[in-house]
């Protein structure tokens, strides 16, 4: 028990379970709207348009242009369509890119945002919003942002490919891991860190074996709700700044960059965060680093930054570009020790 600290959490409310799905129309009632502009990637089109199509009139219509790391141009085409069909709220469905357009729509005109998670990102429950406009990517956190209802329906996660389910849990994961060790902690982000981290060790590799396990569907989702608070809650360090670096700068994908960093990045805090990391290194056979690239590779998960596309000369550069900025991790971070955590990542090496 930590002799001080400070507690906050946001406002939440979640709808947690097999088919909850149905409940979008009486959550959209319950926010005081009744024309909700649903949203979706192009590739969740289909999934986009039934549920508009079951919710009749209070759907507004759909846009599905959603993309990665919000582009403000698509953000300006879905609030023009917004304002042609008279829309008071949105609807997104879909994974962190769609949950990022419906905050950045909420965030822009204040209307309430139901988020339909269907990955294990956990945008949905932050209020952080990252844009890019011409390919400068900006991060802000604002309570206009947080969704107002977020439902966790497990049947809408049997279609995530396995490798999307594994790295996008491992992201999940990285979340849990930064917030153990957090400055701003509290026993409750603590707690929900190691809970969360344990519902997907869990799932994950039941997953894995039958992607349509319904229980092993549930844990992950419910894990995942878990990791995403705590990233919603409290500061992240080292991990999240590299892979703000890699995804921004190097145009590396989200989920697989923080699936292949988290064992090194781990490894690099061990020793300095020892007592912090004691309960998540449990989980993983004792010892944190080594312990979750094994889970990893186990589950067949992507090791090595060069299978992103990754230049071994860019490394130099990703170093000096993480190493620039000055901020908190329980390490210091040293350009030398990060340009050798990249090297090993890059090569898939498993982290010492
Ligand atoms: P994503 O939303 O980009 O989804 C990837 C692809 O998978 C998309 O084509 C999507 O339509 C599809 N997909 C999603 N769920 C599916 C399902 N159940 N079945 C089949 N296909 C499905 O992926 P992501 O990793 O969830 O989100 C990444 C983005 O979210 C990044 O831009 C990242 O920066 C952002 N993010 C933001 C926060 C935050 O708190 N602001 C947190 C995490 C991630």
């Amino acid at each position: 028990m930590p002799q001080e600290f400070t507690f906050n959490i946001n406002p939440a409310r979640i709808v947690f379970g097999r088919g909850t799905i149905s409940r979008v129309s009486e959550e959209i009632c319950g926010q005081g709207a009744n024309r909700a502009l649903v949203l979706s990637t192009p590739f969740q089109r289909s999934d986009a348009d039934q549920l508009a199509e079951s919710l009749g009139s209070l759907a507004a219509g759909v846009f599905s242009e959603a993309e990665m790391h919000t582009p403000m141009d698509v953000t300006e085409r879905a609030m023009a369509l917004f304002a042609k069909y008279g829309a008071d709220s949105v609807v997104s469905l879909g994974g962190g890119s769609t949950i990022g357009l419906g905050k950045a729509i909420a965030y822009r005109n204040g209307c309430p945002h139901v988020a339909v998670a269907t990955t294990y990102a956990g945008s949905e429950v932050t209020p952080i919003l990252g844009q890019t406009d011409k390919g400068v990517k900006t991060t802000l956190r604002d309570p206009r942002v947080l969704p107002e209802v977020v439902i966790y329906d497990p049947e809408l996660t049997t279609g995530l490919p396995v490798e999307m389910s594994v790295t996008s849990a491992l992201n999940a994961i990285a979340h849990a891991v930064e917030a153990v060790y957090a400055r701003d902690r509290n026993p409750v982000s603590s707690l929900q860190s190691v809970e969360g981290v344990r519902a997907l060790r869990d799932a994950l590799p039941a997953i894995v074996r039958n992607p349509a396990d319904m229980d092993a569907r549930s844990d992950a989702l419910y894990g995942s709700w878990l990791c995403g608070t705590v990233l919603g809650t409290v500061g992240m360090a080292l991990h999240h700044k590299l892979c703000h670096t890699l995804g921004g700068s190097f145009d590396l994908p989200h989920a697989e960059t923080h699936a292949i960093l988290l064992p090194h990045t781990a490894a690099y805090n061990a020793v300095a965060a020892a007592a912090e990391l004691k309960d998540l290194a449990a989980l993983f056979g004792g010892d944190i680093g080594s312990g979750l690239w094994e889970f990893a590779k186990g589950l067949g998960a992507p090791l090595a930054l060069r299978t992103l596309g990754l230049d071994a000369s860019d490394l130099d550069r990703a170093a000096n570009l993480a190493a620039k900025n000055p901020y908190w991790n329980p390490r210091p971070v040293e350009q030398a020790a990060i340009r050798t955590l990249l090297e090993h990542a890059w090569e898939g090496r498993r982290p010492e």
